[in-house]
């Protein structure tokens, strides 16, 4: 893909940042068990490094959650992977997405590489405008910010083939449920923040929602309103 190849080619061979310090990231998350080709390649085109603070990019490649400011953290690479490749494994094609919680970007521009249109919701202000200045910077132009509270979804470009949330919840909002297009997948984590929280897949059919459970997960909490 041309935008993903762009991407590696301005920022390869630097230091910690190098290819090599990827492709280990990447095999490490293949040896964790995610299978989807196309998901382990966005890891190794999206340069991690430049979703986190210059102090913090040495250890960009390590698959670890790692601090974004405002109290917030860049998912660990595993568990973008994880999301990533369940929301893709349905039976629909997916090309339009709603993500909530924009945070440093990192998601929206590994699922920008995978499907056609990203939209992403965060109620930080800063870190949106932080977010919107990376994808400028990266050439990423498939994905649309909107700073507000989430947990309302983003109606005006619904039903959404699929829809990923990056902060928990303690109840699935009823709003992001009904956006869901036929055949196409929520990936939510849910559970009360410091507690047990579930990462959990709803896939909506003919006469209601399908719904698994994935992985045990820790995110940080959803909060209403924005600032
Ligand atoms: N996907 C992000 C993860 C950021 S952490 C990344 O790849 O970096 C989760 C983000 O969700 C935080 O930035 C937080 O501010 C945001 N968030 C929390 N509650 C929210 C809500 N109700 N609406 C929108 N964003 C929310």
């Amino acid at each position: 893909m041309l935008k993903a190849t762009n991407m590696t080619v301005n920022h390869r061979g630097i230091g910690m940042t190098s290819q090599r310090t990827r492709d280990r990231l990447v095999n490490r998350l293949r040896d964790e068990g995610i299978k989807n080709t196309s998901v382990l390649q966005a890891v190794r085109d999206v340069p991690r490094h430049l979703f986190v603070d210059e102090a913090l990019a040495s250890r960009a490649y390590e698959d670890t959650a790692l601090p974004i400011g405002h109290g917030q953290t860049i998912s660990q690479p595993f568990i973008v992977a994880r999301m990533t490749e369940a929301l893709l494994s349905g039976g629909i094609q997916i090309k339009k997405v709603l993500e909530v919680g924009t945070g440093s970007g990192y998601q929206a521009a590994i699922l920008a590489q995978l499907v056609e249109k990203v939209f992403s919701v965060e109620r930080i202000e800063p870190l949106l405008q932080q977010a919107r200045e990376r994808f400028f910077k990266l050439g990423v132009r498939n994905i649309r910010l909107k700073h507000s509270d989430g947990s309302w979804g983003w109606p005006d470009y619904a039903p959404y083939d699929g829809i990923i949330v990056t902060a928990a919840p303690e109840a699935v909002p009823n709003d992001l449920l009904e956006q869901l297009a036929l055949g196409g997948r929520l990936v939510i984590p849910v559970g009360a923040s410091g507690g047990v929280q579930i990462l959990k897949m709803y896939t909506r059919t003919n006469d209601g929602y399908e719904i698994e459970e994935l992985n045990a997960v820790s995110f940080v909490p959803m909060i209403k309103g924005g600032v």
